[in-house]
């Protein structure tokens, strides 16, 4: 495992990442809608910085990685949404890879009505994207390495990691 970002350079990225949010929404109540289950750490860290009346809510998102994966493999579980209709959204997940999991989030939530979706990720893997989407906010830039820690794993494991790490194992992505 080699260290790629330590906690202190995590925090003090959230710190600027959760500034220019509230910057951006200038008061307005927001819904944070989660994408399960990677985003956990990044929301509870982000939330505590956002000076800003907010709710959350939690929606799961699963694709199948590797060869198989396409556009139409995506599979969202919502049972867990509360009515959004009306509501800004700002949609939070741990990374940005090829983009397909924020693309159909993003289509999805429009479908309920809300007022406005925005992107925030914690990593945005550049080289790997393939589907056409910005996310309106980013923590990192990485390289096109498979990463885990601070709520991303390999095999439900190493979410707990304080700090992203680089994982040497060849069949990891
Ligand atoms: P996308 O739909 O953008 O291709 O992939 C997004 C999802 O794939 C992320 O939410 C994450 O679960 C998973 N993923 C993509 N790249 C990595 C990585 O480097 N490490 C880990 N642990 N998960 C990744
Ligand atoms: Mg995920």
């Amino acid at each position: 495992m080699r260290v790629l970002i330590t906690p202190e350079q995590i925090q003090q990225r959230i710190d600027e990442v959760a500034r220019d949010i509230a910057k951006s929404y200038q008061g307005q109540s927001i819904t944070i809608v989660g994408v399960l289950t990677g985003c956990i750490v990044f929301l509870a860290d982000l939330i505590r910085r956002l000076d800003l009346p907010l709710k959350i809510a939690l929606v799961q998102a699963s694709s199948y990685r590797g060869k198989a994966t396409t556009a139409g493999t995506l599979h969202i579980q919502d049972d867990l949404l509360p009515e959004l209709k009306g509501r800004h959204i700002l949609l939070i997940d741990d990374i940005l890879d090829t983009g397909t999991t924020m693309k159909h989030m993003v289509g999805h939530l429009q479908t309920l009505g809300v007022a406005s979706v925005r992107t925030a990720v914690l990593l945005h893997k550049r080289e790997r994207q393939q589907v056409a989407i910005e996310p309106d906010f980013v923590g990192f830039n990485i390289p096109n390495e498979f990463v885990v820690g601070y709520g991303l794993d390999y095999d439900d494991e190493y979410r707990n990691l304080p700090y992203i790490g680089i994982l040497d194992a060849p069949d990891a992505s």
